[in-house]
């Protein structure tokens, strides 16, 4: 049996390739981890990943520094988690809302959702500035990841990490003495105190090559946030400009989860959305618009005035609305009551900014994680789709 399933099972290798070398590299991560198939396409064909890392220079922002091979061999290091590290987000290391930002600190491995929460990561200790040189004699010294602080000659680690390794250390001791068993559910890897003292040499070995790697994106990131501010400004006209041709409320439409996956994932990937990506979710979009002006409508309580579009989604197709509200959820207005251009300043993820005006209902607060992986993983899949349509065109 073909191991690609539709639509890639009607593909030969060679247009398969052709289309990953279309993809960023967050999109082939994605997919690197959606089929073993596709897996072991671009684990034969690592040229892909070179041509998406140098690829994705356009603009002011560079192409994506490359890491030192031996980070493969001491660091688990490969270009998926590569790419994950970079774009995937996580979670903010002040209030531990997730993030899909590019990380505020690669070393120390910290996110930041918010200006706010950048400050708090300074101030609160979250970062521990070894003032007393306590870690230069300490073996955890060898291979915890640590910063040089600008003032003096103090080195920079962070809580977190060092939480970790105490607790690392208690487990692999009760794993000596029988008391956690390598079936149980543990918080960290089962290892006991010799495999963790094996890993710590491992990690030792690979510092100082991520450090090299984490400064070299700090520098990478400045140009890229940079670049994506212009990216996202620039779709955001167009997204404005499409929805004035089709009489619909921009506040709406960007309101819709195709719109919110398009706009946060061509930013993320400093790409301009065309006509043609438009016209392609055009159905879905109209039909998602429609529940959301009548979202606004629901929660609007008098005050507000939308008009509700008449609810035959199979037949309409041309909305037209001429009022609307401006609703913000009440849970994301606490955490970005911030002018846009304050948001620009302090990073405030895209996906966030989509989301935000979202009025009913807290889209972040419950199952954001599902959700993004939803979202791209259907994204992706239509753009794929789409490439695949026109090669079948073409050939
Ligand atoms: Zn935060
Ligand atoms: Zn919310």
């Amino acid at each position: 049996m073909c191991p690609w399933r539709s639509p890639l099972a009607k593909l030969s290798l060679d247009v398969v390739l052709l289309i990953l070398e279309q993809c960023s590299p967050f999109d082939l991560a994605i997919l690197a981890a959606s089929s073993s198939a596709l897996r072991a396409a671009l684990d034969a064909n690592p040229f892909i990943w070179r041509r998406a890392m140098v690829g994705f220079a356009r603009g002011a922002c560079p192409a994506i520094p490359p890491y030192a091979a031996s980070l493969e061999e001491t660091a688990n290091c490969s270009p998926a988690a590569y790419a994950r590290y970079i774009f995937g987000g996580g979670k903010c290391a002040l209030c531990r809302k997730p993030t899909s930002s590019i990380p505020y600190e690669y070393l120390l491995r910290l996110h930041a959702c918010s200006g706010k929460c950048k400050r708090g990561i300074l101030s609160r200790g979250i970062l521990f500035v070894d003032r007393e040189h306590k870690y230069e004699i300490h073996p955890w010294g060898q291979w915890l990841p640590r910063l040089r602080g600008t003032w003096g000659r103090k080195f920079v680690y962070s809580s977190f990490m060092i939480e970790r390794a105490r607790h690392e250390e208690q487990q692999a001791r009760d794993a000596d003495s029988g008391r956690v068993l390598p079936d149980d559910d543990l918080p960290l890897p089962f290892r006991t105190t010799a495999t963790l003292s094996e890993a710590r040499a491992e990690r030792a070995r690979s510092r100082d090559a991520l450090t090299v790697n984490a400064i070299a994106l700090e520098h990478w990131s400045a140009s890229y946030v940079q670049e994506k501010e212009t990216v996202e400004a620039a779709n955001r006209r167009f997204l404005k400009a499409r929805a004035k041709e089709h009489g619909l409320q921009y506040h709406i439409i960007m309101r819709c989860p195709t719109v919110a996956c398009i706009f946060t994932s061509f930013n993320r990937d400093l790409t301009l959305i065309t006509l043609t990506v438009f016209l392609q979710h055009e159905q879905v979009i109209t039909n998602e618009y429609q529940v959301q002006a009548f979202a606004v409508d629901d929660t609007a309580s008098g005050t507000q005035n939308v008009s509700v579009p008449s609810i035959a989604p199979a037949q309409n197709t041309s909305l037209s609305h001429t009022k609307t509200s401006t609703l913000i959820c009440s849970h994301c207005q606490d955490s970005f009551t911030v002018s846009s251009a304050q948001e620009t300043k302090y990073g405030v993820s895209s996906l966030q900014k989509a989301w935000r005006p979202t009025s009913a209902r807290c889209m972040r607060r419950s199952t954001i994680r599902a959700l993004i992986a939803n979202i791209l993983t259907g994204c992706l899949r239509l753009f794929l789709c789409s490439i695949i349509s026109r090669q079948n065109i073409a050939s």
